[in-house]
């Protein structure tokens, strides 16, 4: 594997290049659909490229205003539900992977939970079936961050590759940091088991990865945006062409009602609470500034919306894409 931009880019080239990257195993199907609440997918257009946002189904946090937003009271994170028409205390957490049919094939940013997210989740094989995107025509998957609801759909529960055509791009500082043993002896009893999924999910993809530098054009069409904070390497990436792009943000925000409101709270998963804070408000300056629709991995769907300055912070205006 190689760490410079330009080889990032050889790297996606010659795939486009060179589709015989043949592997025979045919994905496993996924063991059951769990209920999709709301549409299975949205599709929408930045200039000339297709953009689908496939779910992959979604999960309940019984009490959102408990130990979700570090630096919130239970009181204060109730009122911004309250303010948002949430019922509360439960919340629900979707999980939605965005396609790009680029010129030269289909990309994939991120791959869903694999079902790691419990029973309503794991469906994204299923509902990209639905919205006619067939796993084995993907060539390539990059990834916005290791965390285990990301990268948990990269290989079956028998470790088999679900994507059987895909390169796979990473952010080089997250490859640094989840491969590297020191990091694991120092991690939480919490964050540990994430050092060995990484290996797992990642094993039957290791002839055929690459890694990429913070500013580096992963595909045609589709750049890196270092988003740090959320983890060490965490990346979003913008879709462009000509004068129209769409920001895929990954998890640099996540409940749009908490942390777009008050972009200082940092949810419990933040990584480095102080720079992914300093990332949000930098990211939402931009996207308000721009009128740049967003896309948030854990938004409901449609998943996308335009970002406005509300008050003290800002707020999503969903489906604006
Ligand atoms: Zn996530």
């Amino acid at each position: 594997m190689t760490l410079s931009r330009r080889a990032a880019i050889g790297a996606a080239a010659t795939l486009y290049a060179a589709p015989t990257l043949l592997h025979a195993r045919h994905a496993a199907a996924q063991a059951s659909a769990p209920p999709v609440v709301g549409p299975a997918f949205h599709r929408f257009e930045v200039g000339a490229l297709k953009v689908t946002v496939v779910t992959d189904g979604s999960n309940v946090r019984p009490n959102a205003t408990q130990g979700l937003v570090v630096n919130a009271t239970p009181e204060q994170v109730g009122s911004a539900m309250s303010a948002a028409g949430l019922p509360g205390p439960a919340m629900r957490n979707p999980y939605n992977v965005t396609f790009v049919e680029t010129p030269r094939g289909l990309v994939a940013l991120d791959v869903g939970t694999g079902g790691a997210g419990g029973p309503g989740t794991g469906a994204l094989q299923d509902n990209m079936r639905a919205a006619g995107l067939d796993p084995a025509r993907v060539l390539l998957i990059a990834h916005t961050h290791f965390h285990g609801d990301h990268i948990g759909g990269l290989t079956s529960n028998d470790g088999a590759a679900l994507f059987p055509q895909a390169m796979v791009v990473v952010p080089e500082r997250e490859w640094a940091f989840w491969t590297d043993a020191g990091e694991e002896s120092r991690a939480t009893e919490a964050r540990r088991p994430g050092f060995a999924n990484v290996r797992r999910r990642f094993a039957p993809y290791l002839d055929r990865m690459t890694r990429f530098a913070p500013d580096a054009e992963v595909a045609p069409g589709i750049r890196a945006v270092a988003t740090n904070g959320h983890s060490p390497g965490h990346t979003s990436f913008l879709i462009a062409d000509g004068t129209a792009q769409a920001l895929v943000i990954g998890d640099a925000i996540t409940a749009p009602a908490f942390f777009m409101v008050n972009p200082d709270w940092c949810p419990v998963f933040d990584m480095d609470p102080a720079m992914a804070v300093d990332t949000r408000k930098r990211l939402l300056d931009r996207a308000a500034t721009e009128r740049m629709p967003v896309v948030g991995y854990h938004f409901d769907m449609p998943a996308t919306g335009r970002v406005e300055r509300a008050g003290t912070g800002y707020r999503l205006v969903p489906g604006a894409a």
